[in-house]
């Protein structure tokens, strides 16, 4: 009955959404190169727009005013000196008044979100699940450089990441669920399929949260007994909880393994290299796990199916 009702309803959903796309796409007559150019464009004017976030979210300062200005001699930026990518290039790194350098973590940004947007469009498509894609990946982005200078995860952007998660859990599904969020389809859904669906999401939302931040709680809870040092802050775990919501325990767990591999090979290429043993290094543990989490969105269910057919 269970599985009866789920390829039903995979089926059901999976029409649809071929159906919404096709309909979008001859709507709008898009060829697939269109769709790769249309996502590199998008994704560079977001990155343009992470700069800002990465930049001021920290310093506590508005997102929106006031509008960008040199660091150096404080002339405000000017639109055409504000195309993503371009501008850096034709400016040749340097502000056009004072001639100061502009960091080249600018237009790394940019192109960093432009190629993500790619895949996001090479994986998923033009279809319902694109914009969610791209609004994941680029809380991702900032999470990562925040992190990355500044040893934090802000909860400004945590948080809503975290609502944004549940809503959709409760709303999308109803269209698309069985497509792209594919927890459901495992344990312990199959045994629980008679409840409405979009309480099973909420449950699979929930569910996820816990395994995402929970783990990392556990983790560091354990870290501090032991070692009796700080090593995971609360920024980790919220941001699992938030990542836990959208993507469903599975991907979740594979995003933390996978952060902490890479974590871990870095970690101790890095202690290797230090000269004083008893060094404590504090790691911006916040980086694998957006690497980590960015990589299970588009490749976690291929990953699990590998594994699960070479191993069990
Ligand atoms: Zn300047």
């Amino acid at each position: 009955m269970a599985v009866a009702f789920h390829s039903a309803f995979n089926t059901f959903t999976y029409h649809m959404t071929l159906l919404i796309r096709d309909s979008i796409e001859s709507i709008a007559g898009v060829p697939e190169s269109m769709g790769y150019i249309f996502s590199f464009v998008v994704g560079a004017a977001i990155g343009s727009f992470l700069n800002v976030v990465i930049h001021r979210v920290p310093n506590e300062k508005s997102i929106v005013f006031p509008n960008s200005a040199c660091p150096k001699c404080g002339t405000a930026i000017r639109p055409y000196d504000n195309i993503p990518l371009v501008s850096w290039i034709l400016l040749g790194g340097k502000c056009r008044s004072c001639k100061a350098p502009i960091s080249a973590r600018y237009p790394a940004v940019e192109l960093l979100t432009a190629l993500m947007f790619v895949l996001m469009y090479w994986h998923f498509g033009f279809g319902a699940f694109l914009p969610i894609a791209f609004i994941f990946t680029a809380a991702m982005i900032a999470l990562i450089f925040i992190d990355a200078e500044h040893m934090i995860l802000p909860n400004v952007i945590t948080y809503p990441l975290l609502g944004f998660a549940v809503l959709l859990r409760i709303v999308f599904p109803s269209f698309f669920a069985g497509v792209y969020l594919s927890d459901i389809n495992s344990w312990p859904f199959g045994q629980l399929s008679t409840m409405p669906l979009w309480l099973l999401l909420l449950i699979g939302a929930l569910l996820g949260a816990i395994v995402g931040g929970g783990f990392l709680w556990l983790v560091g809870e354990a870290w501090k007994r032991l070692r009796g040092v700080e090593a995971m802050g609360l920024g980790d775990v919220k941001m699992m909880a938030a990542v836990g919501s959208l993507l469903g325990w599975r991907l979740t767990l594979l995003s933390i393994f996978m952060g902490a591999f890479s974590g871990a090979l870095i970690g101790v290429a890095l202690i290797a290299r230090q000269k004083d043993r008893d060094f404590q290094m504090q790691v911006p543990f916040g980086i694998f796990l957006g690497i980590g989490s960015i990589i299970a969105l588009v490749f976690g269910d291929q990953l699990i199916g590998w594994y699960l057919s070479t191993f069990m």
